[in-house]
């Protein structure tokens, strides 16, 4: 629901740049039960997903089919472009008369029993005209943890336990696509249920990747070793690789925030006033973006927002718990 709000958010904003251009999963049979039950849920709350033959979905995106049950197809999916849209809220914020403190890496944080003192340092970035400006920090009645991957070292300045933790995802581009390979349509975001590849145009060329779930961690940079996995999982499912080069300059990697159970964590922070933790959303940040900005802010006036966040609150890992019922699955 997080998610189907924020789409149809972007879907209005022009800054989004929303294009439609669909996901698609091919699911092997193991998977199969698990996934035409979510499907059946998507549909229940709106989302226009299908469930296709092998033989449809290899019309949208050519495959090897062995070993797959289905695939599940939601065309009205797409892409955005979360600069365009971070650019846009920055912008009204300042408009509202919001400062921004640019380039300051919060480097320690205490309570004094009102409110938060928070310790900074330049970290080397120079600050826009008008942002606020100050060597040693601020204090604040309210402090919103959405440092992304460093949520849980952010947290750990004040004595706090977040479970967020980096998890490093490498995004591997091609060179243009060749025109007898280039089908009439972008090709939509495409996942091998059965290894985890996935796949999506980006303009001519396409991007794609694999996760490694050992790679937890600060590591930075390109992994160019995983490369060698990525290309075998896409070259099982996905034969035409073999007639693709790879643009090495245009690859990049990043963290993704990771939480045990792959849910973000949202809603104060028991035993610490004024904190409320909004991060480890597991590679889906930007999806949900929109709604969680609101639901967020509910929660800093204490009202109830337009979605609970009950399920998603930092209690459901009281006493190192991992909520397995409620994991979610289709992380990438
Ligand atoms: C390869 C890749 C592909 C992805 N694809 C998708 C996708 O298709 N769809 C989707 O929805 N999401 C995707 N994501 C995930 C998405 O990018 C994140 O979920 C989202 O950016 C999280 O936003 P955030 O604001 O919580 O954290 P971030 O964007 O990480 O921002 C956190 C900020 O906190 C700052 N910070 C950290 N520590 C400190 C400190 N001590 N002091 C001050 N500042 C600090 C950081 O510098 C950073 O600017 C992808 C991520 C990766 C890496």
């Amino acid at each position: 629901m997080i998610s189907r709000d924020a789409i149809a958010e972007y879907r209005q904003m022009p800054e989004a740049g929303y294009q439609p251009i669909g996901y698609l999963f091919y699911i092997p049979h193991a998977q199969w039960d698990a996934q035409r039950e979510a499907v059946r849920m998507q549909r229940e709350l709106g989302a226009d997903v299908r469930l296709l033959t092998p033989q449809q979905a290899a019309r949208i995106v050519p495959a090897e089919l062995d070993g797959i049950a289905g695939a599940s197809h939601c065309a009205d999916d797409g892409i955005v472009d979360p600069h365009g849209i971070c650019m846009a809220w920055v912008a009204q914020a300042r408009a509202l008369g919001v400062r921004f403190m640019l380039g300051r890496e919060v480097t320690g944080l205490s309570h004094d029993g009102a409110s938060w003192q928070v310790r900074t340092r330049n970290a080397g970035i120079v600050s826009a005209p008008g942002s606020a400006d100050s060597d040693d920090g601020f204090k604040a009645r309210l402090l919103v943890n959405a440092a992304g991957a460093w949520s849980g070292r952010v947290a750990a300045l004040a004595g706090l336990q977040v479970p967020v933790g980096p998890a490093r995802r490498m995004v591997f581009t091609t060179g243009p696509l060749d025109a007898a390979l280039r089908l009439g349509y972008p090709y939509p975001l495409t996942v091998d249920m059965a290894t985890g590849l996935w796949l999506r145009s980006e303009r001519e060329r396409l991007i794609f990747g694999l996760s490694n779930p050992e790679d937890t961690g600060f590591s930075e940079g390109i992994d160019w070793p995983w490369l060698d996995n990525t290309i075998e999982a896409a070259l099982t499912r996905f034969p035409w690789f073999e007639q693709l080069s790879l643009d090495r300059r245009a690859c990049w990697w990043g963290y993704y925030e990771d939480t045990p159970d792959h849910n973000a964590i949202l809603g104060a922070m028991p035993q610490a006033p004024g904190w409320i933790n909004a991060c480890g959303f597991s590679g889906h940040g930007v999806q949900q973006a929109a709604t969680v900005g609101r639901l967020i802010a509910s929660e800093a006036l204490g009202e109830s927002g337009p979605i609970d966040i009950g399920p998603l609150r930092i209690e459901r890992f009281a006493g190192g718990a991992t909520p397995q019922s409620a994991s979610e699955r289709l992380i990438v």
